[in-house]
């Protein structure tokens, strides 16, 4: 009886000095961690930036909802800034002057903890965040740190509901961009090492390795894709006559229609100076005719604004398909997708050809992968 009364006692003393509350905090905290620690483990794990935004945004769907979240990102090799808004964490159109990121650089660069707007105001010159930075309705505007320093910035809006975001969500939030800086960051210089300065476009090792799954993938599965080789018709003389840098823009414009044209899981990469190639997945030959003859009849409408003339260029196309077929390299696609390529231009430019294998050449191909 008197030991029950001593634990009443006790426990009435722990209640009454706070330490019953300081121990649920802590296991909120310690709950809030193990999330944490959860989160980045998979963030790690994505290797595309707008992938690791996406599980981002799926994360803070539990917890609440911003009006606005801008992540505003300056990509390795000096290329464009990239932004990426979202309005009641779904993907938007909506863009932050440049100049702002700028001046939240230069804030930052002295002061690397994130920082409620109220505090930014006071730490800025009056009137420095003009009414185009404040319709985002900024909280807490928080660096992106990488190697090297500071790289980006994330804009987080008032919560849909007029609420403070309360400490713990600040330390959320606070911590899970610590986090992505760090995977972005290696996101960045991954995507970086794989595309092409000039275009954007795959470099040619990683459209080898893709071609090389592709392949591996039609045996196991017994699918076929197809693959496009593009060279642009006499592109010498059109650099001769308007001159490189007019033929920079000729390739970067084609670039983006190659892109546009074909889905987003076919691998288009420039294979150097003014030859593409384009990895169709799961496709017939018929199917790769029709890709090649939609290419390459964008390409011929294509019209680039030089003074007062409308420049154009055409592309010759050789097609070659991709099963599964022992004795095929990627070494051997290319190579007879050259060869069409070949066909195309000696038969007078501006055309696509299907490479066809004949019968003394696939027998050839088996006999010496025996
Ligand atoms: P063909 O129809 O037989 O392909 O003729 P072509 O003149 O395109 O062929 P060739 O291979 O002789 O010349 C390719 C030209 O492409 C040479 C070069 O001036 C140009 N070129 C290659 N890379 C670039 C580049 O990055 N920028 C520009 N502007 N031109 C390039
Ligand atoms: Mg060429
Ligand atoms: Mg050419």
């Amino acid at each position: 009886m008197q030991l029950s009364a001593d634990v009443l006692a006790q426990f009435n003393h722990l209640e009454r000095s706070g330490a019953l509350e300081t121990l649920d905090d802590l296991r909120k905290e310690n709950r809030s961690l193990e999330r944490i620690i959860t989160d980045a483990t998979l963030l790690v794990s994505y290797t595309d930036v707008e992938a690791m935004l996406g599980f981002i945004i799926s994360q803070l769907l539990d917890y609440f909802i911003p009006r606005f979240l801008v992540f505003v990102i300056q990509p390795p090799r000096g290329k464009h800034i990239r932004q990426f808004c979202y309005r009641n964490l779904k993907k938007a159109d909506d863009t932050l002057d440049e100049a702002y990121y700028e001046i939240l650089r230069t804030h930052f660069k002295t002061n690397p903890a994130s920082i409620s707007l109220a505090d930014l105001q006071k730490a800025l010159p009056p009137d420095t965040l003009g009414a185009d930075f404040l319709q985002f309705e900024p909280e807490i505007i928080f660096p992106m740190f990488g190697i090297g320093g500071m790289y980006g910035t994330v804009i987080l809006g008032s919560k849909i509901v007029d609420q403070k975001y309360t400490e713990q969500e600040r330390k959320y939030v606070d911590r899970m961009i610590r986090f992505l800086s760090v995977s972005m960051q290696n996101g960045l210089h991954y995507e970086s090492s794989i595309t092409d300065p000039k275009t954007g476009l795959y470099t040619h090792d990683y459209y080898m390795h893709r071609l090389e799954e592709a392949l591996a993938h039609n045996r196991r599965h017994g699918t076929r894709s197809g693959i496009l080789m593009l060279d642009v018709d006499h592109f010498k003389r059109f650099n001769d006559t308007w001159g490189h840098v007019t033929g920079d823009e000729v390739l970067l414009a084609l670039s983006r229609v190659l892109v546009k044209t074909v889905r987003t899981e076919d691998c288009v990469a420039r294979f150097g100076g003014e030859e593409f190639s384009i990895l169709v997945t799961e496709c017939t030959p018929e199917k790769l005719m029709q890709v090649a003859e939609r290419i390459r009849t964008a390409i011929e409408s294509l019209r680039i604004p030089c003074g007062d003339h409308q420049l154009s260029v055409t592309v010759s196309i050789g097609a070659r398909m991709v099963d599964g077929l022992p004795g095929i390299s990627p070494m051997i696609l290319i190579g007879d997708a050259d060869k069409a390529l070949y066909r195309s231009k000696g038969s007078g430019r501006n055309r696509s050809t299907l490479y066809v294998q004949g019968l003394l050449e696939r027998a050839f191909i088996l006999r010496n992968s025996r």
